[in-house]
C-alpha cells in the first residue's frame, strides 16, 4: 500500500529529490540525507512496505543481492574499511521513517561509531528463549 504522506514514497514519484545511486523496476539506492559517514545509503523497495516483518521473499531477496553489491560499490567509492548493514524496524528499535529500508553503512578507523555493547544472560533463560525461536520459526517456515 503506498502511502501518500511517506517521504520515502515522495522520493520515488519524484515529488521529493535524492542523489539516487541505482534504480530497478522494484527498488531504489540513495545517498541518505543526514549520513552517519560518507556514502550512508539507503536502499527501499519502490512499494510501501512498513518493515521488515511483511516485506515479501521475492523482494527481499533482490534487497540481499543488492545490499552486497552496493556494499562493494561504496567501499570503494569512498575508501572505507569497512561496512555495517543496519535496518531499524518499529519506532522502539529507532525506526524513523515507516517505509522499509536497509542502511549501507561506510566505517572508517576512529570515525567514533560504536558496536552496541553485548549482555551476559542467565543460561537457564537463554535455553528457554532458544526453544521458543526454534517452535516458532518452524511454524513460519
Ligand atoms: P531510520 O531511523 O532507520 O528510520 O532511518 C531513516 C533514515 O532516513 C535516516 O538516516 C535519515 O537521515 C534518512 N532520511 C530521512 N529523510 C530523507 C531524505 N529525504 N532523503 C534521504 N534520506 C533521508
Ligand atoms: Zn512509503
Amino acid at each position: 500500500m503506498e502511502d501518500t504522506n511517506c517521504i520515502f514514497c515522495k522520493i520515488i514519484r519524484g515529488e521529493l529529490p535524492a542523489l539516487k545511486v541505482y534504480e530497478n523496476d522494484t527498488l531504489i539506492a540513495f545517498l541518505d540525507i543526514q549520513p552517519v559517514n560518507k556514502g550512508h545509503t539507503l536502499i527501499i523497495p519502490k512499494k510501501h512496505y512498513r518493515n521488515l516483518y511483511n516485506l515479501p521473499d521475492e523482494i527481499l531477496g533482490k534487497i540481499g543481492i543488492l545490499m552486497r553489491d552496493l556494499a562493494i560499490a561504496i567501499k570503494k567509492a569512498v575508501g572505507a574499511e569497512g561496512i555495517n548493514i543496519e535496518m531499524n524496524n518499529e519506532s522502539l528499535a529507532g525506526q524513523l521513517v515507516d517505509h522499509a529500508h536497509i542502511h549501507i553503512i561506510p566505517r572508517f578507523l576512529n570515525d567514533g561509531l560504536r558496536h552496541w555493547p553485548g549482555k551476559e544472560l542467565p543460561s537457564d533463560e537463554m535455553k528457554k528463549t532458544r526453544e521458543v525461536i526454534v517452535s516458532l520459526i518452524k511454524k513460519n517456515t
